[in-house]
């Protein structure tokens, strides 16, 4: 890992926010348009970081527009698209800014919340994560299994993920670059925010409904992050195995003692092949279930062992001037 390379403090915006985009040609404007609006009452030195994770719509173009029209706005421009929480990490190794701001693109988390983010964190709070009172526009079985998933990992995780909130938060400097210095493939940015410590603290705020466009997050690809968020900070499900088999093992035991009795009474019960058909489909099951999620940590391991830069960079605009990037990788 290469050292931090500071910059001359000229250069650096007070704050930076970064957004992730995929796909988000609807929305583009009316971001840099809330964004700045709301920067503007700070009256402080301001960057805003798209990070272009592969959009195959007008999405960059629009980057650049903005760029022409306010230098202010820098992009990262990946080569493909790598994913949400890659991309707010690229967007991390780029921004220059004493605090950085995380949020998303569509507008979900409403601009105006940085400002009481700003003052948490002019209080001396080095982490301000944003807490959902209220989520619009989302439906009931999204919002039940992000309930249960947030309830879950805190039970079974070492990390106390605070609910209801998502990535939505202001970092100090010292927060970001010790973020920064973490380089995990499959990266759950919500748990590691906590993980780092540092003083912490949360702002409410009422989720919009997406400005426009639709959801960038299909069930397969939130199933793939909950298991990330399990697998990167619990070894609970690798101990299932171990758990369930002294269950069975316990119960085979008092299984044969009670064919013995059975059988010495004379009584005829659990004779036949159904029986056994079901118990060695059970523990077939079972047995199947435990080398699948050897294999999801496995797979884990591999992705980490090969270790890949975490994305790959096209083009980045607006940080010519600065020692910052890929430098990281
Ligand atoms: N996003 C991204 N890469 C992806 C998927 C999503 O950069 O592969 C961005 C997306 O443009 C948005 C943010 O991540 O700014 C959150 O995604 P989305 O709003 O679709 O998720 P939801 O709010 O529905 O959970
Ligand atoms: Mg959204």
């Amino acid at each position: 890992m290469p050292e931090h390379i500071p910059l001359s403090p000229s250069s650096r915006p007070t704050i930076s926010i970064v957004a992730p985009v995929y796909n988000e040609e609807a929305i583009l404007h009316e971001l840099y348009k809330r964004v700045s609006e709301t920067l503007e009452t700070l009256g402080e030195p301001w960057e805003l970081v798209l990070v272009n994770d592969g959009s195959w719509d007008r999405s960059y173009e629009i980057m650049l527009e903005l760029r022409q029209q306010d230098p202010r706005v820098h992009i990262v421009n990946f080569s493909r698209n790598f994913g949400h929480q890659i991309a707010i990490t690229a967007g991390m190794d780029y921004a220059q800014g004493q605090a950085v701001v995380i949020i998303d693109a569509d507008l979900q988390d409403p601009p105006s919340v940085i400002l009481e983010m700003v003052d948490k964190w002019r209080e001396g709070y080095d982490v301000v994560y944003a807490i959902r009172r209220e989520r619009k526009g989302e439906t009931r079985f999204k919002l039940w299994t992000a309930k249960m998933f947030y309830r879950i990992i805190n039970k079974i995780t070492g990390v106390n993920i605070p609910l209801d909130t998502g990535d939505f938060r202001l970092l100090d400097r010292k927060a970001v670059d010790a973020l920064r210095q973490i380089r995990e493939h499959h990266r759950f940015m919500r748990g590691l925010s906590v993980w780092i410590g540092f003083r912490q603290t949360g702002v409410t705020y009422v989720r919009e409904e997406r400005f426009a466009g639709e959801t960038k997050y299909p069930l397969s690809k939130m199933l793939r992050f909950a298991m990330d968020g399990i697998t990167s900070f619990s070894y609970l499900p690798l101990q299932f195995a171990t758990y369930v088999g002294f269950v069975i093992a316990g119960l085979s035991v008092l299984g044969i003692l009670l064919t013995i009795i059975l059988r010495l009474s004379g009584s005829q019960a659990f004779y036949g092949q159904a029986t056994t058909l079901v118990m060695v489909l059970f523990l077939g099951g079972i047995q199947l279930i435990s080398l699948g999620i050897i294999g999801e940590y496995l797979g884990r391991i591999y992705d980490e062992v090969k270790n890949r830069p975490l994305y790959i960079v096209d083009e980045a605009v607006g940080f010519e001037q600065r020692d910052t990037g890929p430098t990281y990788q």
